[in-house]
C-alpha cells in the first residue's frame, strides 16, 4: 500500500479553501519520492497497483456478499486527464457483475425536464456493488457554471449569481449525505492534469493514427476556457469536500501514478469497512448437512 502520509496530502480536508496551483500534477509529491527518483517510484508504483488489484477484487467480493453497503466513485477531470484509463486499470480485477460504470454526457431532453440530480439518481449503485460515475452531477456546477447559457433549458428565469451556485453545492452536499446515511460510501477524485500535459496528449491524438478517434474538436474549444474550469473546480471542491464525501486531488501528469493512487484509496476504503461474509445460522448449517447427505447417497 501507499504511505498514509501521501494519501492524507491528496485528501481535501473539509473547510480547506482549495487552490489548485498548490497541488502538484506530477509524480514527485513528497521529499521521499523525489529522492527515490522517477524510475524507481514508477517501478514500485506498478507493483503496488498489481497488489491493489488483487486486494480490491477480494474486498469487492465481500462487499457483494455482505450486501449492506455500496460504493460510489466519482471521477471528474479536464479532457484527456485519463479517466477512462484509470477506470480500466483500477477495476481490471473486479468481477464485472459487481461493478457498473456510467459515463455522463450532455443531458437529454428528458433529463432537462427533471431536477438536475434526477439522471444521476437513477444510476446509483445497488447495495453490494461499486458504481463509477465517469463525470457526474458535478458537471452541473462545472461545465454549466462555465457556460451558464446551458441553464436556459432548465431554469429559464433562474438567477445565476453566487447564491445560485451556493444552492447547488448545498443540494449536492445534502444529496451525498442522504446517500451516505443510507449505506453508500462516496469517494470523489479530481484527476489534476497540467495544461501543458493536456496539450501533449491532444497532440498525440493528432499524431498517432490509432489515437485519432479520441480527438474531438470540442475538447480544443473547452481548452480555451481552462482558467474558468480551474476556478469552477476550486469552488466546487472547496464547497463539497465533506467528512462524509471527501474529494481527493490526484496528480494526473503520469498515468501510472494516477492509477496506483486511485486504486490504493479505493482498496483502503473498502478494507476500512466492517464487511463480513454473512454468518451461517444453525438452521442453514442443518440444510447444508442435509444437502451433503443427499448428494453423497446418490
Ligand atoms: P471521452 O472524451 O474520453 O469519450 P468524455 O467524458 O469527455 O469522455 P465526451 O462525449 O467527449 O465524453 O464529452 C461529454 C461532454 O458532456 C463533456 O463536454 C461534458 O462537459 C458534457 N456534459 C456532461 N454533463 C453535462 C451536463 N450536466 N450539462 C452539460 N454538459 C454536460
Ligand atoms: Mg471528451
Amino acid at each position: 500500500m501507499i504511505k498514509k502520509e501521501l494519501i492524507k496530502k491528496l485528501r481535501v480536508e473539509p473547510g480547506t479553501k482549495v487552490r489548485l496551483k498548490d497541488y502538484e500534477t506530477g509524480w514527485a509529491q513528497t521529499k521521499n519520492l523525489k529522492e527515490a527518483g522517477k524510475e524507481q517510484v514508477k517501478e514500485r508504483s506498478k507493483e503496488i497497483l498489481t497488489e491493489n488489484q488483487a486486494l480490491l477484487a477480494e474486498a469487492q467480493q465481500v462487499l457483494y456478499a455482505d450486501d449492506r453497503y455500496s460504493l460510489l466513485i466519482v471521477l471528474q477531470a479536464m479532457d484527456a486527464a485519463g479517466k477512462d484509463g484509470t477506470i480500466k486499470h483500477v477495476m481490471s480485477g473486479v468481477n464485472p457483475q459487481g461493478c457498473q460504470v456510467f459515463a455522463f454526457k450532455k443531458p437529454s431532453a428528458e433529463d432537462l425536464d427533471h431536477n438536475f440530480l434526477w439522471r444521476y439518481m437513477r444510476c446509483l449503485p445497488e447495495r453490494g456493488r461499486i458504481g463509477i460515475f465517469n463525470r457526474s452531477y458535478y458537471e452541473d456546477v462545472l461545465v454549466v457554471k462555465v457556460h451558464p447559457e446551458l441553464l436556459q433549458r432548465q431554469l429559464p428565469d433562474g438567477k445565476r449569481g453566487k447564491s445560485f451556485w451556493a444552492a447547488r453545492y448545498d443540494d449536492i452536499n445534502s444529496f451525498e449525505r442522504h446517500l451516505v446515511r443510507n449505506g453508500t460510501i462516496i469517494l470523489k477524485f479530481f484527476l489534476h492534469v497540467a495544461k501543458d500535459e493536456q496539450k501533449k496528449r491532444f497532440l498525440e491524438r493528432l499524431d498517432r493514427s490509432e489515437k485519432n478517434w479520441k480527438f474531438s474538436a470540442a475538447d480544443l474549444a473547452e481548452r480555451e476556457f481552462w482558467d474558468d474550469y480551474q476556478d469552477a473546480y476550486e469552488n466546487a471542491i472547496t464547497a463539497t469536500s465533506t467528512d462524509w464525501a471527501p474529494w481527493y486531488i490526484i496528480p494526473a501528469d503520469d498515468k501510472w501514478a494516477t492509477r496506483t493512487l486511485v486504486a490504493d484509496i479505493v482498496t483502503r476504503t473498502l478494507q476500512g469497512l466492517d464487511l463480513e461474509f454473512p454468518e451461517v445460522t444453525d438452521e442453514q448449517r442443518q440444510i447444508l448437512a442435509e444437502a451433503r447427505r443427499k448428494l453423497e447417497s446418490e
